[in-house]
């Protein structure tokens, strides 16, 4: 294989076309897709020293593999840290720090807004281990600090949340876990290292579910964790030998490929949710609009310094409505009414996405936990995507005008 002999300082943009295209002899422009599970080696020798880690070279996919290496340097280089390590999915990303980070009697802080499943992973199936884990409020840094306790090893943030856009300040919790000693974890799933990098304003780790923006078009699951070699590559790298949370080459290599077109889809879908959030905020139907690209958002101008200036393609609303019974149906009727939008779970993809969190998403929460969330039964999530404005617009009337 051919090393790429990129200069030094390249913009993120460049990055995510150029780095880590390391080609095989026949010289093929688009990386290639190393669909293999081992390694044929020259003799029993090399074989020897290749499994010892004495000579560089693959033997086989669960310890590493081309394609998904490419994933991972091209990841790391656009999230700005020293590597990555590529998972099956971004629950994988998140199981795979927790398992590697923590053991029982260990303490977490971690946001209580947090995407549903990293809450049962953390609250439930980790406290199976003997691992804690205290949620607090999303956004304010004084609680995360209080909840600290001399066996808390982790903070664990996800900004901004889904579905309500709120946001944690990154550099700030930084400040709290390494006043402390304390490592922290920021999931930057929602915008993706075009609009935000965490590692930037400090967060030790940045763990990803590549199956959203980053991949973008809905086709293959995904996870990452990102950081520095000797936390990423020397203990999660080695772990994953002998745990096998590995990432698919088959999915490495779209993921890999959607990282080429990230920017671009990253700022147009932002461009378009904003445009979206202003339009809903003034439809008699809609109680509130939830987007941090509006100067309504109560953390717009954290929002815009931390993420770039802008809000991500994600954005909620509440309809009007006086018990959860109404708020349910109206809800249920404007996403069944939608014609162009997909009723579906994923987000960050370049067609607009319509859920009804409180019973998707967020269903198998206790109505306490949804509470605590502000997730109400009126909720519309959407994820906008890459068709034209007029046309989602139409397409959310078609119910918001037809309510009973
Ligand atoms: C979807 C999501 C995850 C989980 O990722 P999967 O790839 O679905 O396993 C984790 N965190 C956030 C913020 C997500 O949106």
């Amino acid at each position: 294989m051919t090393p790429s002999t990129l200069p030094e300082g390249l913009h993120p943009e460049t990055l995510a076309v150029r780095e880590a295209t390391a080609r095989s002899h026949w010289g093929e422009h688009s990386e290639a897709l190393y669909l293999t599970s081992s390694f044929v080696q020259t003799d029993c020798e090399s074989a020897a020293r290749r499994f010892a880690n004495e000579e560089p070279g693959y033997t086989y996919t669960r310890t590493a593999n081309p394609t998904v290496a490419s994933f991972e340097r091209r990841l790391a280089a656009m999230e700005g840290t020293e590597c990555a390590v590529a998972t099956s999915t971004g629950m994988s990303a998140i199981l795979l720090m927790a398992l590697t980070l923590l053991k029982n009697g260990d303490h977490v802080v971690a946001s209580q807004s947090m995407f549903g499943s990293t809450l049962k992973l953390l609250g439930s199936e980790m406290a199976r281990f003997g691992v804690e884990t205290s949620f607090v409020s999303q956004t304010d840094v004084q609680a995360w600090k209080a909840a600290i306790r001399p066996n808390t090893r982790l903070l664990f943030a996800e900004t901004p949340t889904n579905p309500l856009g709120d946001l944690c300040d990154i550099a700030a919790l930084a400040e709290v876990a390494h006043a402390r000693g304390l490592l922290l974890a920021v999931d930057n799933s929602f915008c993706s290292p075009v609009l935000q990098r965490p590692a930037e304003l400090g967060a030790d780790l940045v763990v990803y579910s590549g199956t959203k923006i980053l991949e973008g078009q809905g086709r293959v699951m995904a996870g990452a964790v990102c950081g520095s070699t000797a936390l990423v590559d020397k203990v999660m790298g080695t772990f994953m030998r002998s745990a096998g949370l590995n990432l698919s080459p088959f999915n490495a290599w779209v993921v890999l490929k959607g990282l080429e077109t990230l920017g671009l889809r990253v700022r147009a879908q932002s461009a378009a949710a904003l445009e979206l959030a202003q339009w809903l905020e003034r439809h008699p139907e809609v109680a509130h609009v939830h987007y941090s690209g509006l100067a309504s958002h109560p953390q717009h101008d954290l929002a815009m310094r931390q993420q770039g200036g802008l809000g991500g393609p994600v954005l909620a609303f509440d309809v009007v409505g006086h018990d959860a019974q109404q708020l349910r149906a109206k809800a249920f009727h404007i996403i069944d009414s939608t014609r162009v939008c997909s009723i579906t779970a994923n987000l960050g993809d370049v067609k607009t996405t319509i859920t009804h969190p409180a019973s998707t998403s967020h269903g198998r929460l206790s109505e306490q936990q949804r509470q605590a969330a502000g997730i109400g039964q009126g909720l519309i999530r959407v994820s906008v995507g890459l068709e034209h404005l007029d046309d989602l617009k139409a397409d959310l009337l078609r119910g918001l005008d037809t309510l009973a």
